[in-house]
């Protein structure tokens, strides 16, 4: 049973940063909140422990003392950038690290950058308290600027949080070698299962949730299962497939129906 100990920054007394009528504790707390979800809702094989569920005080210390009396496996600590600057950057131990603190990152990086379009501010490392005195390898991921308009009002859709938590829980799944539910996450909760049928005589799918990264063509009449509602990538909409494949969502070319 993989061990994973999410931590949003800040919260209680200490706000973090503020800027745009957002508050740094708020969101990063809605975000970890709604990684722990998706990772119970898409994923099995794993426990999740959290510094804080609520508005809630906690130092430095009582985070890192927490999850390494706990055994955890992975540490994820989530916050907001601020200081006038644009995009999503993570961090790690700027002394020596594991080899899974790399690819752990390097994970995670890949997949929330997959899911949103801040810019991007690269792999970083530096000597944060969270990330020097957790015994197991720990990530810290700065996601966008709170005194950035553009960024912050990316911050202010809930939607888009969802996009930078579903990129955390798929990238902490990665790491962990979770395994995904069979049947999960199909269709917002209706409980259905969802599939697209081509209606175009050919049609491209993706590897990734990437326009210009095409996989293999399908063709009319080919029903595929769902394993993820549509959602935006780019100017468009995507399914994601059961395969792991991507299609378009667009019903000039597909149908999508439950049963
Ligand atoms: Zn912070």
């Amino acid at each position: 049973m993989a061990k994973i100990y999410l931590d949003p920054g800040h919260g209680g007394t200490d706000p973090g940063a503020v800027a745009n009528g957002l508050q740094e504790k708020v969101l990063t707390l809605k975000i970890a909140l709604k990684t722990r979800d998706i990772l119970n809702r898409d994923y099995e094989g794993h426990t999740i422990r959290m510094s804080r569920t609520s508005d809630t005080t906690r130092s430095l210390a009582q985070r890192t003392n927490d999850a390494n009396s706990w055994g955890a496996d992975y540490f994820i600590s989530i916050h907001i950038n601020a200081g006038g600057g644009t995009g999503y950057e993570d961090y790690i131990y700027n002394g020596s690290v594991s080899n899974n603190t790399i690819t752990y990152r390097d994970k995670l990086h890949a997949e929330v950058m997959k899911q949103v379009d801040f810019r991007n501010r690269g792999k970083k490392r530096a000597n944060f308290h969270v990330l020097r005195q957790s015994s197991m390898p720990a990530v810290l991921t700065e996601n966008g600027f709170i005194d950035t308009t553009a960024d912050a009002n990316k911050l202010k859709s809930d939607a888009y949080l969802d996009r930078i938590a579903l990129g955390h829980a798929n990238g902490i799944a990665q790491a962990l070698g979770l395994k995904k539910k069979s049947g999960g996450g199909n269709n917002g909760g209706s409980g259905k299962q969802g599939y697209v049928e081509v209606i175009t005589p050919s049609l491209w799918t993706y590897n990734t949730a990437n326009w210009d990264d095409k996989a293999v063509i399908v063709n009319e009449g080919e029903v595929f299962t769902v394993a993820r509602d549509k959602f935006k990538v780019g100017n468009g909409y995507m399914y994601q497939l059961k395969s792991g494949l991507y299609i378009t969502a667009s019903t000039q070319y597909v149908r999508y129906y439950t049963r």
